[in-house]
């Protein structure tokens, strides 16, 4: 072998050396890169998962009900609130609006809304086992291009606002009608006074009669009124402690006795000793007395008002007041405790009454934790029949 042969054997060997160390040093590289990039996309795809997980909490943390449709007008994504405000399976996923949740309205609106740039507003009434009024946002989704790719629906249940809205409406119709009323009275009465009447003693007296009654009433409605209001707005402070029943049904028959013997009713005192409920002793009179003066307003002349008491299960003491009048027919058995609501609007206002009787004793209950219902069959008289808390054997 010649000097020349060795030295290209060691070229030869240089060479594919360094060949092979390139070759490992790629490999690892490459390796390093695969690394990565499966880091890269395990990553991102972590992101997203947690991206997705968070809009889907955030959607179904929404009390609106969110609806997507794609560009072919089929749903694609329904939060939680929406699945129950339409009774949505997930089998109606991929369906039309129409097919899911059967309103013409909407699906227009959906159709117009996709069509449109602008977003639609318009309120709904769903029909169903309970109907429900809903506003409807409807709007298109578009892609950078500007082509509609399909439409969103936001569904804002407004049937407790509505139904509130109408309330209030109708509260401040009857309040102003009751206000209206006993002051008409009152100024045609000062009226005749004026134009004259204070010449004749015995006209004097009897418009004198009737601006004190009417002024009376107004009194007693605009007390209700706001006793009412406290109520609504939670501000009635009730403190209740250990009170004897029948003693405390005594005092407010004692109370009642000229009205009672006005119209030659008897008043029995039923409850046995020893029954005691927690209660405030002011409010617990209240209680008795606007149903004892129920009672002997609308219950038969010359009848009889009877109070009977009895221990519950579960620490209640149960009481009712049982008359032997003409009773309450049974579609309005369900609306006499609602603020304003008479059966014979003339006869109660006839008695003075305002129309909230019932309304505060149903607060004044419930403020203790009791319940206050009503049975009556017509010619049978009527019983109110209200549990309050027991005493505690301790108290
Ligand atoms: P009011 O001021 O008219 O008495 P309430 O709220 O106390 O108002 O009662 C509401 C209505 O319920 C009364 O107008 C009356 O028509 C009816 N009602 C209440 N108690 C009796 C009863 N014991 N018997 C028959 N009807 C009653």
């Amino acid at each position: 072998m010649t000097g020349f042969d060795i030295l290209l054997l060691i070229l030869l060997g240089l060479v594919a050396g360094a060949a092979w160390w390139w070759h490992r040093r790629w490999r690892a590289m490459e390796a390093r890169h695969e690394r990565e990039v499966a880091e890269f996309h395990r990553r991102h795809e972590t992101a997203l998962h947690e991206q997705t997980s968070r809009m889907e909490a955030m959607l179904d943390g929404m009390i609106e009900g969110l609806l997507v449709l794609d560009s072919r007008g089929r749903i694609a994504l329904v939060n939680q609130a929406a699945e129950s405000m339409f009774n949505f399976s997930r089998k109606m996923m991929g369906g039309t609006l129409l097919q899911a949740i059967r309103n013409h309205e909407v699906a227009a609106l959906a159709s117009q809304a996709s069509a449109g740039t602008t977003a639609i507003e318009h309120e709904v009434r769903l029909e169903g086992a309970t109907p429900r009024i809903v506003q409807v946002s409807a709007v298109a989704l578009r892609d950078s291009a500007g082509a509609t790719t399909g439409a969103v629906l936001v569904f804002h249940d407004v049937t407790r606002l509505r139904e509130l809205e109408a309330m209030r409406q109708d509260f401040v119709a009857n309040v102003s009608h009751e206000l209206r009323t006993p002051l008409s009275l009152i100024k045609s009465a000062a009226e005749t006074l004026i134009d004259g009447g204070q010449n004749d003693p015995a006209i004097t007296s009897r418009f004198l009669d009737i601006i004190d009654k009417h002024a009376s009433r107004l009194t007693l409605l605009i007390d209700d009124l706001l006793l009412l209001a406290r109520f609504d707005s939670e501000k009635v402070d009730v403190h209740p402690r250990p009170v004897s029943l029948r003693g405390a049904v005594q005092e407010a028959f004692d109370d009642a006795a000229f009205p009672a013997r006005a119209r030659g009713v008897t008043l029995e005192n039923q409850v046995p000793d020893g029954l005691i409920v927690r209660a405030d002793p002011e409010r617990l009179r209240q209680v008795l007395s606007n149903l004892i003066d129920n009672a002997i307003k609308y219950g038969r002349a010359e009848g009889r008002v009877v109070i009977r008491g009895r221990t519950l299960a579960a620490g209640h003491v149960e009481f009712t007041v049982q008359d032997d009048g003409p009773g309450i027919p049974a579609n309005a058995l369900a609306r006499v405790f609602e603020r304003f609501y008479r059966v014979d609007k003339a006869r109660s206002r006839e008695q003075g009454g305002t129309g909230l009787g019932l309304a505060i004793v149903k607060n004044v209950v419930q403020a203790h934790g009791g319940e206050v219902r009503v049975e009556s069959e017509p010619g049978a008289g009527t019983a109110f029949i209200i549990t309050l808390p027991a005493a505690r054997a301790e108290e």
